[in-house]
């Protein structure tokens, strides 16, 4: 018997690696001819760290990407704000948040599965329960028949579809551009990442390697239908420090990444009889507390480990009982933070700035305290 995954990004990825290594057998359907390399970086929190550790993956991770030690919130002159010290957190749970290139992490993963089988070009249409089993149609005209299979087929989820018909994507205005450049931050940024807020707009920047950078750059729009150019962004972010205005001048406009930004409203249904969701299939969340593949991350984790003690019945009950408390918190922090961050008033942005000031350290530690702590089954 297999486990069916949709999905090969972080979260099916991820999912297969944890099944495997629980002695369960997976194969995963993917809907794209090729896995691409998106040219982008992620940062790996200490949550998602203690995950890839216990699944045997910490060091070729950490040998790979760049260790970040604080997180900063500081003006569009990069003049400072907030500081989050992450060695606190690195000392307790003996790892880093790391900052990688997407496409190291995907080839990482990918190199890591064994048995698993990855059946690209299977774009799902459909599923049809059926008595013990589902049948999953494919765009290329294949049928299968399959007993217990996992969603993990992103914010757009087709497989969600079936579970539950009436969920809700929010659109936030806020468009992102990502970039990856040539670049070596002076030694004082190299282990920070930096995250500067002007009005209606932000941009986030980090090493993720010897000589490369990832940024971000999202700005608030009343209507984004024809914001999506990268032509624009240079003026966008005129008022920003020289470092940022570097950044975006020094990446390739043909290799900048543009998405709108959306969630799903938080849902309290993740699985209906023999088929169940992970990662932002069943909470896709906005990317300001740089949460989303981490918590994918530690669906993986927790759901192999119901799965490999239970019934599939009961496993989906307790996965979902376990994480839904802490994904929920993300998601609705995460939206508050993407509000806070995009004020357009002076007078609040001052506001929030002098609160941002003030915020005692004790404060961020204990918020940070909450996303660090694996559940445990
Ligand atoms: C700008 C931005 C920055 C972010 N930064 C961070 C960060 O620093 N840290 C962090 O933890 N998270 C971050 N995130 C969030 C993170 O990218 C997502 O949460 C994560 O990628 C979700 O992984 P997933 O595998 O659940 O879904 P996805 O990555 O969306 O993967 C879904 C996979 O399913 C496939 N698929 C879709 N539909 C079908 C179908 N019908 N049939 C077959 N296959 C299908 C897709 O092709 C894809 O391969 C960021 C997000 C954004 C937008």
């Amino acid at each position: 018997m297999h486990i069916d995954i949709i999905g090969a990004g972080i979260g099916g990825l991820t999912t297969a690696i944890a099944l495997e290594q629980k002695g369960i057998k997976t194969r995963i359907f993917e809907q794209s001819a090729e896995l691409k390399h998106v040219g982008a970086g992620i940062i790996l929190a200490n949550n998602a760290m203690q995950v890839y550790e216990k699944l045997g993956l910490k060091a070729i991770i950490e040998a790979n990407g760049n260790p970040i030690s604080s997180m900063h919130i500081t003006r569009s002159n990069l003049n400072p704000l907030s500081k989050i010290d992450l060695t606190y957190f690195e000392k307790k749970y003996h790892t880093k948040n790391i900052a990688i290139h997407r496409g190291t992490l995907q080839q990482i993963l990918i190199d890591t599965l064994k048995s698993t089988e990855i059946n690209l070009n299977h774009k799902l249409t459909s599923i049809n329960a059926q008595k013990n089993k589902c049948q999953l149609t494919f765009e290329n005209g294949q049928h299968i028949q399959s007993s217990i299979v996992l969603g993990a087929d992103g914010l757009n989820s087709i497989v969600r579809q079936h579970i539950l018909p009436d969920h809700q994507i929010r659109n936030t205005n806020q468009i992102c551009w990502r970039g990856i450049t040539t670049y070596k931050l002076s030694k004082a940024f190299k282990n920070e990442i930096n995250e500067a807020w002007g009005k209606s707009s932000r941009f986030g920047f980090v090493q993720i390697s010897e000589n490369t950078v990832y940024w971000y750059a999202v700005k608030s729009f009343k209507s984004h239908k024809n914001e999506l150019s990268v032509h624009a962004l240079e003026d966008y972010f005129s008022h920003y420090n020289i470092l940022i205005k570097d950044l975006i001048k020094s990446t390739h406009k043909e290799h900048i990444h543009t998405a709108a930004i959306s969630d799903l409203k938080p849902t309290h249904t993740w699985f209906k009889h023999n088929v169940c969701l992970v990662g932002d299939a069943a909470h896709a969340t906005t990317p300001n507390i740089g949460q989303g593949a981490c918590q994918a991350i530690e669906d993986a984790f927790i759901l192999s480990e119901c799965l490999s003690k239970h019934q599939f019945n009961k496993a989906f009950e307790i996965y979902q009982t376990l994480r839904l408390p802490k994904v929920h918190h993300v998601v609705k922090t995460s939206w508050r933070i993407g509000k806070l961050a995009h004020l357009s008033n002076p007078m609040l942005i001052a506001l929030r700035n002098q609160l941002l000031q003030i915020t005692p350290a004790s404060i961020n530690r204990k918020q940070n305290e909450y996303l660090f702590k694996l559940n445990t089954v």
